[in-house]
């Protein structure tokens, strides 16, 4: 769990990263980093969140082989990292069990989060009523209208949901919100921060938080195959479960790492730097600098900007980003299903997508390992319409 990630003190990776805040926001992130620098190796932390992430998360999840798919696309051999299979079914909890671990040791009792499409509010309320803090979501008016549902998911579990309405009613506004929120009351409150993303040290975080699924995807490759994989293949929206699932193998210089992104919000493949949110990355600009409206249909992956470790390592060629197309993810998400008997979620056959188009150019002794980041129930009736069903 203690991969160095090449941060420097101030928060840069490379160019990128920073802290680009107000100055009452400085403060609060630098004592957030201190406190972070305090626990993330401590062992008595390191037990306690290993503890929930087996006894609540259900960790460790399997690698599995896709005997099926690889057959069909005749190839390289394909395993699937089970991040699906996490209690809420999806990657976001391991940073929020995390974080709100980390919350409880600096004395909060009270925890804030934004969220646009809900996955990441779900899973902050979901650890939330576990831990027994009180919660507070920020979520868009016109995202609350769009995604009634996890806004009831959201209260069932214990969570208040306020409704921004300042500027579109968007993410960005519920962002500046849970901000504004932090700084004036960060004596009791906790930020929890839901990609890798943000000012510094939020991506450091949430890289510490999700590199446990490299740890053990590395562990299972090795005993599987007795050998590193080829590539690993993960989608970008923000980035945290791509620097997960790329995490342990940054060192392995013959383990290709490939981060897959929607061609109508391809922030890696199309994006220049820029400050946005708090921290320097790249991100998708008109000419006078606003970030650009996205439109994927994974909600997930809806987003201008990446994180700041991404862009390094775009910069770096330590790994590579592609995009793949709409059709593309639709017939990944039903081949897969077909296939595999597994659900994927919308983000993660974009992961899926990209696997399905260089597997069978691929030798048969080569592995790829897939972050499969989340199950597919929360897709379907999108997909239904999509294709006409
Ligand atoms: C939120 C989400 C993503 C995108 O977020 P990242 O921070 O880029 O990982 C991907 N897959 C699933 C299933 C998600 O819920």
């Amino acid at each position: 769990m203690t991969k160095a990630n090449n941060v420097t003190e101030e928060g840069f990776f490379g160019e990128f990263g920073g802290v680009y805040v107000p100055e009452q926001l400085e403060k609060v992130l630098a004592r957030l980093e201190r406190s972070f620098q305090q626990f993330k190796d401590d062992p008595g932390f390191l037990k306690e969140y290993e503890e929930y992430l087996q006894e609540y998360v259900g960790r460790p999840n399997p690698l599995t082989y896709a005997e099926r798919l690889t057959r069909k696309l005749g190839g390289a051999r394909i395993y699937l990292k089970r991040e699906d299979l996490n209690h809420t079914g999806a990657h976001k909890i391991n940073n929020v069990i995390g974080q709100i671990l980390l919350a409880r040791k600096m004395g909060a009792h009270r925890v804030i989060a934004e969220t646009g499409a809900g996955q990441h509010g779900v899973a902050t309320a979901t650890a939330c009523a576990m831990m027994n803090m009180e919660c507070v979501i920020y979520m868009g008016k016109e995202d609350i209208r769009r995604q009634e549902l996890n806004v009831f998911r959201m209260e069932l579990l214990g969570a208040r949901v306020v409704s921004v309405e300042n500027g579109g009613g968007r993410l960005k506004d519920a962002v500046d919100e849970a901000l504004n929120d932090f700084v004036e009351n960060y004596e009791t409150t906790f930020y929890l921060l839901g990609s890798a993303v943000g000012p510094h040290p939020y991506p450091s975080i949430v890289h510490h938080f999700q590199a446990v699924i490299s740890k053990e995807s590395r562990q299972q490759i090795l005993e599987k195959e007795g050998r590193l994989p080829d590539a690993v293949i993960a989608c970008v929206g923000g980035g945290s479960n791509a620097i997960g699932a790329f995490s342990h193998y940054i060192e392995d210089k013959t383990t290709r790492l490939i981060g897959v992104e929607p061609l109508e919000a391809a922030t890696m493949t199309q994006g220049t730097a820029a400050v946005l949110h708090g921290f320097r990355s790249l991100c998708l600009q008109d000419e006078k600098g606003n970030p650009l409206p996205t439109e994927s249909i994974a909600a997930g992956l809806d987003y201008p900007g990446v994180g700041p470790e991404h862009s390094m390592l775009k910069q770096a060629s330590r790994a590579e980003y592609v995009t793949v197309t709409k059709q593309e993810v639709l017939h990944a998400f039903q081949e897969l299903s077909r296939t595999e008997g597994i659900i994927p979620a919308l983000e993660s056959a974009h992961a899926i997508a990209h696997t399905m188009k260089i597997a069978s150019g691929m030798e048969e002794n080569a592995v790829l390992v897939v972050n499969l980041s989340g199950r597919g129930d929360k897709d379907v009736a999108e997909v239904k319409k999509l294709t006409n069903h």
